[in-house]
C-alpha cells in the first residue's frame, strides 16, 4: 500500500472491491486489530474457497453433496439449535430417537423396547468409537467377573479398515489384529479372522462398503465361523459391523442379504447419515441389538441444563439440523423413495464400471458392484508401455473439475494403484457420460506424450528397487509364484 492508500478511508458507499481491505492480506497468525464490514468479511472468506472443486463433481467423497431445497431450508432454519439442550428442545431428542427406531428397524433389530438402543453421532467415526468401546467394556466386565486379567484387549479387522479403526486402536490402546486383503481374498476371510481371536478379543469388525474397494465382508459366513468358535471356547466374541456406506444401501437394494441384527453375534452397527443416509455432513448413527449390549457405564447424566439428561456420545454439543435433515429424508422419500435413489446410484455406478472396464488402458478390480462405488487399475500390459499413471489422470481430470482419486491399495497389495468413483444422489447418467468423455480425451492426450511423466518415472524406479511388479492376473506370493486373481 502506498501513502495515499493509507490515508483513504472506506465509507458506507465504498464497494467491496473498492475497499482498502481488499488490498490487504487475510489474517494468518493474529486476529485483526479491528472489525471489517460484514460484506467484505463475507467476500474474503468466500473468495478464499472459490477456486475449489465443485462438491457435485467430487466423486472421491462418500458424503452427501446434494439435498433438495426443503431439506436445505429445514437444516438452515435449525442452524442455531444445539442438540444437547434437550430440555429446551425436547422434540429434537425425540426426533433423534425416532430416527434410531427407523434405522434399527431397517437393520432388523429384535429389540422389544419402544425406544431402540442407539445414539446419534457426528459421523461414523464417532459411531465406530462408541461401538468399539461398548464391545471393549462388555469384554472387560466379563473378564472382571471371572477374575481374569483385562489389560490386553484386541480386536480383529481386515486391512481394508477405514482410518478410524487405527485411531480407535491407538487412542484406547486396543491391539488391532489385521487379516490381509489379497488378490485371492479381496474381502475379510471369516476363518482367518476367527483364527486370530483369543480370550482377549473384544470383537471382530466387519465392513459393509469397504472404503478401499466398495465390497462387502461376508458377515453371515463370519457369524457362522464365530458361532462355532464361541461355542467351542466359551468366549463371547461379538461382531460390530462398520456399515458407514452399506448401512443405507443394503436394506434397500439387497434386503435378503443377511449382514445385520438377524445374525446371532452382530451386537452393534454404525452408519453415516451423511453418506448414503442422504444428509449433509456431519451425521452418524450407532445402534445396539438390545439395551443390554450398551454398558451402563457409557451413559452419562448431566443436570445443569434444567433436567437430568443422559447422553452417550463423545461430543457434548452438536448441531441439531442434521437430525432434522435425516427425519425429513425419511418422511420425504419413504422406503420406496430411498430405494429409487439408491438403485439409480447403483445403476449409474455399474454403467460407469462397465464402460471404464472396456477402455483399453483400464482393468476393473472386481466383477461385482455391490455398493454404488467401484475401483479400477491400469491394465498391466498397457502399463508396460504407457508414459503416464493413474495419478496423472487424476490431475488431468481435475482440470475439468472432476475429483477422482488415485491411491495405492493397503498393505500386502500396496503396489497396486487404483482409482475410485463413488456414485451418489446428485449424479445422473448424463453427468457420468460427460465424465467418461473427459476420461477418454484425457487418455488420448496422454497417449501423445513423448516422454514419461514424473509419476511414471518414479513408479518405474520403485519397481526396480522393490522388484515387485503388480500384474492383474495375480500377485506374487512369498516364493515369487504368481497367484490367481478372483475377479
Ligand atoms: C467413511 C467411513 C468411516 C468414517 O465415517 P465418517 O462418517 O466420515 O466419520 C468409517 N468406516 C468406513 C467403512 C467408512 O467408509
Amino acid at each position: 500500500m502506498d501513502k495515499n492508500e493509507k490515508l483513504r478511508k472506506d465509507t458506507f458507499e465504498t464497494s467491496v472491491y473498492g475497499s482498502i481491505e481488499m488490498l490487504s492480506k487475510a489474517p494468518v497468525d493474529k486476529i485483526p486489530d479491528g472489525p471489517t464490514s460484514p460484506q467484505i468479511a463475507y467476500q474474503m472468506v468466500k473468495d478464499e474457497t472459490f477456486p475449489q472443486t465443485q462438491p457435485r463433481l467430487n466423486l472421491a467423497t462418500f458424503v452427501t453433496t446434494y439435498m433438495d431445497e426443503y431439506a436445505t431450508k429445514l437444516m438452515n432454519d435449525a442452524i442455531d439449535v444445539n442438540y444437547i439442550d434437550e430440555t429446551e428442545y425436547p422434540r429434537i431428542a425425540k426426533m433423534s430417537a425416532k430416527c434410531i427406531n427407523i434405522i434399527a428397524d431397517l437393520w432388523n433389530s429384535p429389540e422389544q423396547n419402544k425406544w431402540k438402543t442407539g445414539d446419534v453421532a457426528i459421523g461414523s467415526s464417532e459411531a465406530c468409537m462408541l461401538g468399539g468401546i461398548a464391545a471393549w467394556l462388555r469384554w472387560r466386565d466379563k473378564r472382571k467377573s471371572e477374575s481374569k486379567p483385562y489389560d490386553k484387549p484386541n480386536f480383529v479387522i481386515s486391512t481394508g479398515y477405514q482410518v478410524v479403526w487405527e485411531k480407535f486402536s491407538q487412542l484406547w490402546q486396543i491391539e488391532m489384529r489385521t487379516v490381509p486383503i489379497t488378490m485371492d481374498k479381496i474381502t475379510l476371510d471369516p476363518q482367518d479372522a476367527v483364527n486370530m481371536c483369543d480370550e482377549n478379543t473384544i470383537c471382530i469388525v466387519a465392513i459393509e462398503g469397504v472404503t478401499w474397494t466398495g465390497l462387502n465382508d461376508d458377515v453371515e459366513a463370519l457369524d457362522k465361523a464365530l458361532d462355532e468358535y464361541n461355542s467351542k471356547t466359551g468366549n463371547e466374541i461379538s461382531i460390530h459391523v462398520d456399515a458407514a456406506s452399506g448401512g443405507f444401501i443394503l436394506p434397500f437394494v439387497n434386503p435378503e442379504l443377511k449382514w445385520d441384527f438377524r445374525l446371532k453375534w452382530v451386537y452393534s452397527i454404525n452408519t453415516s447419515g451423511h453418506k448414503f443416509g442422504l444428509v449433509y455432513p456431519g451425521l452418524g448413527w450407532v445402534v445396539w441389538k438390545d439395551k443390554k449390549y450398551l454398558p451402563e457405564t457409557m451413559s452419562f447424566s448431566v443436570n445443569y441444563l434444567g433436567a437430568d439428561v443422559t447422553q452417550v456420545g463423545l461430543n457434548f454439543s452438536r448441531p441439531a439440523g442434521q437430525i432434522l435433515g435425516q427425519y425429513y429424508q425419511f418422511i420425504r422419500l419413504g422406503f420406496e423413495g430411498y430405494k429409487e435413489v439408491q438403485q439409480n446410484s447403483m445403476t449409474i455406478a455399474k454403467y460407469a464400471h462397465d464402460q471404464i472396464g472396456r477402455m483399453k488402458p483400464f482393468k476393473a478390480f472386481s466383477e461385482d458392484v455391490v455398493n454404488p462405488l467401484f475401483i479400477w487399475s491400469m491394465d498391466p500390459e498397457y502399463a508396460k508401455t504407457a508414459k503416464w499413471t493413474l495419478y496423472d489422470l487424476q490431475y488431468k481430470l481435475q482440470e475439468s473439475g472432476w475429483m477422482i482419486p488415485a491411491y495405492s491399495m493397503p498393505k500386502d497389495i500396496e503396489e497396486m494403484v487404483v482409482m475410485r468413483i463413488v456414485s451418489k444422489q446428485g449424479m445422473s447418467m448424463d453427468m457420468v457420460d460427460m465424465l467418461l468423455a473427459d476420461i477418454q480425451s484425457a487418455v488420448e492426450e496422454m497417449e501423445k506424450l513423448e516422454y514419461p511423466t514424473p509419476t511414471k518415472i518414479a513408479e518405474q524406479r520403485s519397481e526396480k528397487i522393490s522388484g515387485k511388479v503388480y500384474t492383474h492376473t495375480g500377485t506374487r506370493n512369498e516364493k515369487g509364484q504368481k497367484t490367481q486373481v478372483k475377479s
